[in-house]
């Protein structure tokens, strides 16, 4: 079988929780349980109240994220949660995947399992993307958490290994990846709406912020052609679809982007 079939069963056995290469085993007993630690790590000194605001509503949506993750997760595929920490920062800062700057927008770093989140995003969100909202900024932290759901699974390493197998690949691997950590960020979503704790009118915050980071969103609004070659997160539509997803069934394994 070919490499997206191998990672087609890899998938299928991450979301179910069962090997389908050797048809036994269960799911991830060897995983290790860190520290919890509560919060995020702060950025230094002189925060002004409105980025202190920003660390605390960052701060509840990880935590809020977390616990959510370390109840469903092992629920839906037995394997154990353990916690990713958050870096926010202001302008650059070092991180184990390399330098961090405001403008690279914010990311997951697999090596050190960090969510690094510069403060000027959320202005951005407002400003130059126009997805204002609480919500919106939620779906952005739900999304990097997203990534480290999938390096909990094992998804995020077996991907990076197909890519390097096969370079030609590496876009539409990215893709994929990227619309499972939306649809799980919706999974997440799914949770809260259940425990009440959203607002009527902030699923459309976070529909209109997944809308608004598209590729081809970004590609239009920084004056270059669209191209869904060199696209690497996918298209506003694509974007929002899987959010949806993972927003309306609350289950992980109708995140499986490698099978469609
Ligand atoms: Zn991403």
């Amino acid at each position: 079988m070919g490499i997206g079939g191998a990672v087609i069963l890899l998938i299928l056995s991450l979301i179910f929780g069962r090997n389908f290469f050797s048809g036994g085993g269960g799911g991830g007993s060897t995983s290790v349980q860190q520290p919890q630690e509560a919060g995020a790590q702060a950025p230094p000194a002189n925060e002004s109240p409105e980025e202190k605001q920003q660390v605390q509503f960052a701060s509840f949506v990880l935590d809020d994220a977390q616990a959510t993750w370390d109840r469903i997760l092992a629920e839906q595929t037995g394997t154990r949660y353990h916690h990713a920490r958050m870096v926010l920062f202001r302008d650059a800062t070092q991180a184990a995947c390399g330098f961090a700057e405001s403008a690279s927008g914010p990311f997951y770093c697999p090596a050190d399992e960090r969510v690094y989140l510069d403060l000027g995003f959320f202005d951005e969100l407002r400003s130059r993307f126009q997805a204002p909202g609480d919500f919106a900024a939620a779906y952005v932290i739900a999304h990097e958490i997203g990534h480290h759901v999938q390096n909990v699974m094992g998804i995020e390493p077996r991907v990076r290994e197909a890519m390097e197998r096969d370079p030609s690949r590496r876009n539409e691997y990215s893709v994929r990846l990227e619309l499972q950590a939306d649809c799980l960020a919706g999974v997440w979503g799914h949770s809260t709406d259940q425990r009440k704790i959203l607002e009527s009118g902030e699923v459309e915050e976070g529909l209109n912020a997944a809308a608004a980071v598209g590729d081809d969103r970004i590609q239009r609004m920084s004056g270059r052609r669209v191209n869904p070659e060199s696209w690497t997160h996918g298209s506003s539509k694509d974007r929002a679809a899987w959010f949806r997803r993972g927003f309306e069934s609350g289950r992980i394994a109708d995140c499986d982007t490698f099978n469609r």
